[in-house]
């Protein structure tokens, strides 16, 4: 879609600073984990949007699986699957790794669990894990292993098919330890509460099977909208998953409850696997096989990154193009455009269309000051134990108490869409996404009076009444 005319709608200050990799131009952050960020970026050629995964060089370079990480990127270039995120090309600066991948503006699954208060439908949810079996099943086909499935890794599509990120990233660095002995995989990678007990233990294991297990945790949690293992206590943690010390809500079905349990076996030789579960009751109502594509594609890139041939071809450098001064005003939108092609005045749809952003439930409008909503922000997260940090319009929320999830943290981000409105973005850059949304559900009820609502927002809740005009 064309954007000209607002060039700003992506995320750089009006009068900050572009920075370009290739023919790619950096926008805002998307989402950051513990070792890579996520940023929006052009492609200046054909207008194209992508997001880009960095990564510290040095750590990928350094890590002992080299040949398996280069291996994985290599698969996952050829893959083409309608559940799984696309990775285009991958480059390297000096000090980084850029992995270009399809950018998916649905936002991830999970903020469907906020957004539909707490939990889905069985069938829903079915939907969800069914796409989710097929790029498992599709990727594992090709020797691919994901091994790091968790919520932060399922997003949606504009239509709202599940993509599957990260596949064949997961050897990369997540705590490190990664090691390959008796053909079985070694890592203790992952968020514990969706990883499988035969990973934990340490002891060597298969991908499929370890994949299948953390499926059926991301299943539990669809149709609960809780976790199945939880502990405040490590240990305890480890242990009811070592025992797969689980119980299923009420609201599930009996065959729904029946392949839970088949999949969170805690014995991976016992465990259902995938082709088995492609054939069960529950999993097969409504069941439509993908379809997809292959193409030919290049690897002249990935071999590049990962061998030390004097190749530089793909060695790009990241340039600032600094512009005169930093935001002193938090980035502006185009308002006439905004409005201009409003339905119903639906705030968060023109974000989302206008800026190429993604959709997102924990994202608010505000008709106070910037200065005023970071105050408030501020009054709001502190008596949550936050420890507010601010530079710019963007604040930094640390979680105080270390949890067993660690520090929850947060970032938010302040955009000006119209002269006296603003949009403000909550995003998750640590700690647990369940945790996440009850922040946000507690620290929106703090900000209630800056938080904006849309006519139809206020006529949903029986605020106010307009008579239709049309
Ligand atoms: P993690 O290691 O926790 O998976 P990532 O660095 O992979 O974190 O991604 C962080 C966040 O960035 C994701 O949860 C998602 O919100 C966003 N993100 C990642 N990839 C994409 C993409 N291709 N399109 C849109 N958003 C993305
Ligand atoms: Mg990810």
């Amino acid at each position: 879609m064309a954007t000209r005319g607002h060039g700003h709608g992506h995320g750089h200050g009006g009068s900050g600073s572009r920075t370009r990799v290739g023919r790619y131009e950096l926008g805002r952050t998307l989402g950051e984990g513990t070792f890579a960020k996520v940023k929006f970026a052009r492609n200046v050629e054909n207008g194209e949007n992508v997001a880009i995964k960095i990564l510290d060089k040095e750590k990928v370079l350094k890590h002992k699986m080299i040949a398996q990480i280069k291996r994985e990127i290599a698969t996952m270039k050829l893959i083409r699957h309608p559940n799984v995120i696309r990775m285009y090309e991958v480059m390297a600066s000096k000090t980084k790794i850029y992995i270009v991948m399809e950018f998916v503006t649905g936002g991830e699954l999970f903020d469907k669990i906020q957004a539909s208060r707490g939990r889905l439908k069985e069938d829903e949810a079915r939907k969800y894990f069914q796409q989710l079996i097929n790029a498992v099943d599709y990727c594992h086909s090709r020797g691919v292993y994901h091994r790091d499935l968790k919520p932060e890794n399922l997003l949606l599509d504009a239509s709202g098919v599940l993509k599957v990120s990260d596949f064949g990233l997961s050897a990369l660095p997540q705590q490190v330890r990664v090691s390959m002995e008796d053909g079985l995989l070694h890592t203790t990678c992952g968020t514990p509460n969706y990883v499988a007990p035969e990973v934990i233990n340490n002891k060597g294991y298969d991908g499929a099977k370890a994949d299948l297990w953390s499926c059926g945790v991301i299943l539990f949690v669809l149709m609960a909208g809780y976790l199945p293992f939880e502990d405040s206590n490590l240990m305890q943690l480890y242990k009811k998953i070592f025992k797969a010390d689980f119980s299923c809500p009420p609201w599930f079905s009996t065959s729904g409850k029946k392949l839970i349990k088949r999949i969170l076996d805690p014995n991976p030789a016992t465990r259902i696997t995938i082709a088995e579960v492609i054939e069960n009751e529950w999993f097969k109502k409504g069941y439509k096989p993908p379809v997809f594509e292959q193409a030919d594609v290049s690897l002249d890139d990935v071999d590049s990154i990962f061998n030390d041939s004097a190749d530089t071809r793909n060695l790009v450098v990241e340039r600032r193009e600094v512009g005169p001064v930093g935001p002193v005003a938090p980035v502006t939108m185009n308002a006439f455009e905004l409005i201009s092609t409003s339905q119903g005045l639906n705030l968060s749809s023109l974000f989302e269309k206008q800026m190429g952003l993604v959709k997102r439930e924990t994202r608010f409008a505000s008709k106070s000051s910037a200065n005023e909503i970071m105050t408030q922000i501020e009054a709001a997260a502190t008596p949550l134990g936050f420890d507010v940090k601010k530079n710019n319009f963007k604040m930094k929320l640390q979680g105080e108490k270390t949890g067993r999830k660690g520090h929850l943290s947060v970032a938010t981000e302040i955009f000006e869409v119209a002269p006296s409105l603003y949009m403000v973005e909550v995003r998750k850059s640590g700690g647990d996404t369940l945790e996440f949304h009850k922040f946000y559900n507690n620290l929106s009820t703090g900000l209630k009076d800056i938080v904006w609502k849309t006519v139809d927002e206020e006529k949903e809740e029986g605020n106010i009444q307009i008579e239709s005009t049309s």
